[in-house]
């Protein structure tokens, strides 16, 4: 699959990727921070059984939780920032960038895939 500049032909195609980046940050951010509430959670969740192994059973078991919540919320808000913003790159935004004139547009002409009409022919 390659693509054309609309303007000037040419198949020297860049891509902005803006949406992926700045979702894909904003994600991960906001997965962080919905994380931590997860993480409070776990770490709960992790003290308990590891208040019967004593004070540092609650510590090791808090902590864990605490890990496991801040990286499972990261990455899936940042998995989840990035498809967001692959669908704004595709869809909203100017995506393509030609290499020779400089020109930006939307990816490929929004042409829906025509769907072949089957008939019977009966006799
Ligand atoms: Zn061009």
């Amino acid at each position: 699959m390659s693509i054309q500049c609309p303007k000037c032909h040419s198949t020297r195609i860049g891509k902005n990727n803006y949406g992926k980046k700045t979702a894909g940050s904003i994600g991960a951010a906001g997965g962080t921070i919905g994380g931590y509430a997860a993480t409070v959670a776990s770490a709960k969740a992790g003290a308990a059984p590891g208040a019967f192994a004593g004070p540092p059973g609650i510590a090791i078991g808090g902590l864990g939780g605490l890990i496991i919540g801040a990286l499972f919320g990261g990455a899936a808000g940042a998995s989840v920032g990035v498809i967001l913003g692959d669908i704004l790159d595709e869809n909203v935004l100017d995506n393509h960038r030609c290499l020779d004139c400089g020109h930006c547009f939307s990816g490929e002409p929004t042409t829906k895939p025509k769907l072949p009409i089957i008939r019977d022919h009966q006799p």
